[in-house]
């Protein structure tokens, strides 16, 4: 097999456990050869993340809650100091309070909506900010975020999530025009419904699951393996050409009408 990001460095932002998205983005960029850093929110998830991280050969693991600039600041800091720059970013983070994904879009509240816009769209704005430098000592880089049709169609129960995920991919084009001159590239992978942590909180995520195997064109569901070798293609000089893009890696559901 072609190593696709042999000697790159790349920092993954996101893994839960080991049915996280990122987790898969993970595994398939150093199945690639590349060396990461991976981030955990929390002392919750740090044992489960460093067992993960350990897995593969000179991880680098830091704490990082993107609500906390000094921590997003620290973080940075720490992967300059061991690799003196950075290729790739895999920004794999969202989180909407339970009651503003459940019900009526109309009524939420002020608090949520910050909420869900801050950690799940304004973050990427400000990890792409921090990474600019580090992607610059490289002479350039590539950073993903992932987003879902949400941001495009009314599904039930995504709500606040949705609008969310609509200010992100508009954050991906305005971030890809700003950083395109350094030679950083800026896009978004679409997944389809995969089970995970943050998916069973989405009130009837199993009706969506279901629905997008029986519509798409593929008939099966996403799994994180297909957004990992997707998101190592835009890490890797084989995109060289493409910024500023929402790829979908959902088996086809989004083009389907009915
Ligand atoms: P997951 O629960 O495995 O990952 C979500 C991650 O976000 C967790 O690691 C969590 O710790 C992190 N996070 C939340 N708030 C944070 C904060 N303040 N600071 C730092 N980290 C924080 O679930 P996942 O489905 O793999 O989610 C990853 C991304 O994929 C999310 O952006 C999600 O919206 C997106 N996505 C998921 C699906 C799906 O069906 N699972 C589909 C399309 C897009």
């Amino acid at each position: 097999m072609t190593k696709l990001l042999e000697g790159k460095k790349g920092l993954i932002l996101g893994v839960a456990n080991k049915r996280s998205i990122a987790w898969g983005i993970a595994q398939s960029a150093a199945a690639h050869g590349a060396q990461l850093a991976f981030s955990y929110q929390g002392d919750r998830l740090k044992e489960g993340v460093e067992e993960l991280a350990n897995t593969l050969s000179g991880s680098l693991i830091f704490p990082c809650d993107v609500t906390n600039e000094d921590q997003v600041d620290a973080l940075f800091a720490g992967i300059d100091k061991a690799w003196g720059g950075l290729d790739f970013v895999a920004h794999c983070i969202a989180y909407a309070k339970a009651e503003d994904i459940d019900g009526r879009y109309v009524n939420t509240k002020l608090e949520g909506f910050n909420t869900a816009l801050d950690v799940s769209a304004f973050s990427f704005t400000l990890v792409a900010r921090k990474a600019e430098p580090l992607f610059e000592k490289r002479g350039g880089g590539s950073i993903l975020t992932l987003t879902y049709l949400g941001s495009q169609r009314v599904l039930p129960n995504y709500n606040v999530m949705g609008v969310a995920k609509a200010a992100l991919e508009a954050g991906v084009r305005y971030l890809a025009n700003d950083l395109g001159p350094k030679n950083i590239r800026v896009n978004a992978i679409s997944a389809g419904p995969v089970q995970t942590l943050a998916a069973r909180g989405i009130a009837g995520f199993v009706d969506m699951y279901k629905a997008a195997k029986e519509k798409s064109p593929l008939r099966r569901n996403t799994v994180p393996e297909e957004v990992g070798d997707a998101a190592t293609f835009l890490f890797s000089p084989l995109s060289r050409g493409v910024t500023g893009q929402i790829l979908y890696v959902d088996s086809g559901c989004n083009i389907i009408g009915y």
